[in-house]
């Protein structure tokens, strides 16, 4: 009798939790409360969702309703009750904050603004994507969202490895899935040139090819004998692609913020315009790893020419007020020994070759101010004196970022430590690809606090956001890419959208099973275990 009623009680349950919908979905809700009542709304496919009139964003926001929940989008009108309203209107300093009401008179979801609309989207489409049939019960509740940071990255590498238009605009799919709406690309490097520039059009089309790669772990040659891969890697974006691309991420409230890597990480480049190197060259793309001696040529007018060209170019394909121009890993070797470079350090009276690099950031920061744009850099920018508006991107660790805080320059937190998504995320290498070496489990990236704790609260303002950062020097494809991102960038998603005190890693992970689900619901690939 005992077995009995403990067997129809699980089945009792388990059919209950299979119907009870929580909304406890990644990232959590600031808040979740469960009307008393524990009465239902119905969530019915092909049920209308209605839109403001007039309002171009709401409209393309009820067609990602009419996506993810199969309703039928129709302008709102003022006599018509509709059982699912997406509204804007909701009293919020944040842009991005939403809320869903579900009670007797339907569900609504508003937002602060169009894009808050947009994240309470995802949030009821978490919440009802395990639920099976074409009649979901929604119980009474009031649910609010918004993110902890305006700035909310995930950097992704198509230089080292290129990926294909269909396989960003699924990145950009799985971005809007975690509430990220910026995505840093990372176009350009010394393995390969990826972005169109049609006043020089043998950029893209020499520079983006490479004849063959190296296998395994590498820091450059001359350690041990290289075996090399003989596939080539090419491909690049046209700037019709890039524009199509850039609607798409506009569309989920994602700005693109593209990254020309200079003066440092430009061999591409340069093995096709090699006078713009200190040696002359020969250059060739290159087909290892590791950072390279061989830089823009500091000393050479042509140079700064070269760079107009192609931001101008940039300008004109991406809409971003952010510009990425790089600045780290500049080895500066060459200038010191090149004619041009040390005449130029002369001319400008300066006391290192770090200063060079900065009288080039300031020449690209005057630039972009006049296309009404502003630079992002890497720490190393700070080095020799940042230039006026320049915003700090900190990856080695957070002390540039501390720094620049202190300077009132804009930061964003990405230090290896907590956001390097390329490092192994199990302590058992073998049980994972090939990959750069260090270990970053889901715990440490979830673990990481943007804002760090010796600085005040005014500095701590500066703080615009974090990210993590998906190098591809190990990572060969789409299904890999998805693999080295997932889970980790669920982890990141709550960095990004939740304050300190509500990030628990334990209930997080609870929530993770469920996402786990919608991957495999969705085909993404990704690590099935976490540490
Ligand atoms: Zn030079």
């Amino acid at each position: 009798m005992k077995k009995i009623i403990f067997v129809l009680v699980a089945t009792w349950m388990s059919f209950n939790s299979m119907a009870d919908v929580t909304y406890q979905v990644i990232p959590l809700p600031q808040s979740i409360k469960l009307d008393p009542s524990g009465k239902n709304a119905q969530l019915i496919k092909g049920q209308v969702v209605s839109y403001p009139a007039d309002n171009a964003e709401m409209k393309r926001n009820a067609q990602f309703a009419q996506e993810f929940l199969g309703l039928k989008p129709q302008v709102a009108a003022k006599k018509v009750k509709t059982p699912v309203n997406l509204t804007l209107g909701l009293q919020s300093e944040n842009p991005d904050a939403y809320q869903i009401t579900i009670d007797k008179k339907g569900i609504t979801i508003q937002g602060a603004s169009e894009s808050g609309v947009f994240y309470g989207i995802q949030t009821l489409r978490k919440s009802v994507a395990l639920e099976e049939g074409d009649t979901i019960s929604l119980p009474f509740a009031t649910i609010t969202g918004e993110p902890r940071f305006q700035y909310r990255g995930t950097m992704l590498d198509c230089a080292r490895h290129f990926f294909p238009v269909t396989f960003i605009k699924e990145f950009i799919d799985i971005l809007a899935l975690h509430g990220v709406n910026k995505f840093h690309w990372h176009l350009t490097d010394d393995q390969g040139w990826r972005f169109e520039v049609k006043a020089l059009p043998e950029l893209a089309k020499k520079g983006s090819y490479r004849p063959y790669t190296i296998i395994g772990s590498n820091v450059g040659l001359g350690q041990g004998d290289p075996i090399w891969d003989d596939t080539p890697e090419e491909g690049y974006y046209t700037q019709a692609e890039l524009r199509e691309i850039v609607q798409y991420a506009q569309e989920r409230y994602i700005t693109i913020i593209p990254e020309i890597d200079l003066p440092g990480h430009m061999v591409a480049a340069l093995s096709v315009y090699p006078n713009l190197g200190c040696t002359g060259g020969p250059y060739f793309v290159r087909p290892y790893w590791g950072v390279d001696p061989d830089v823009l040529c500091a000393g050479n007018p042509e140079t700064l020419k070269f760079i107009h060209t192609v931001l101008g170019e940039l300008c004109e394909v991406f809409p971003s007020k952010y510009i990425h121009v790089g600045g780290d890993e500049s080895p500066r070797d060459r200038w010191k020994k090149c004619e041009k470079c040390q005449n130029k350090k002369k001319e400008l009276q300066l006391d290192n070759e770090a200063q060079l690099q900065t009288y080039i950031l300031k020449d690209v920061e005057k630039f972009l101010s006049q296309h009404g744009r502003e630079l992002i850099g890497w720490d190393e920018i700070l080095e020799g004196g940042l230039s006026e508006g320049a915003t700090v991107m900190s990856w080695r660790g957070y002390k540039g970022g501390i720094t620049a805080a202190r300077l009132h320059h804009r930061v964003i937190m990405t230090p290896t430590d907590n956001c390097y998504i390329d490092y192994y995320q199990l302590k058992n290498q073998r049980a994972q690809p090939h990959a750069i070496g260090g270990y970053l489990p889901l715990s440490k990236v979830y673990a990481m606090e943007p804002i760090p704790s010796d600085l005040t609260e005014e500095e701590g303002k500066f703080i615009l956001g974090a990210q993590c950062n998906l190098w591809t020097e190990y990572v060969l494809s789409p299904k890999h890419a998805e693999y080295m991102l997932l889970p980790r960038l669920d982890a990141m998603c709550e960095v990004q959208w939740l304050q300190p005190d509500q990030k628990n890693f334990e209930a997080f992970t609870t929530r993770l099973a469920d996402m786990e689900k919608l991957y495999r619901k969705l085909g993404y690939s990704y690590c099935t275990a976490y540490e």
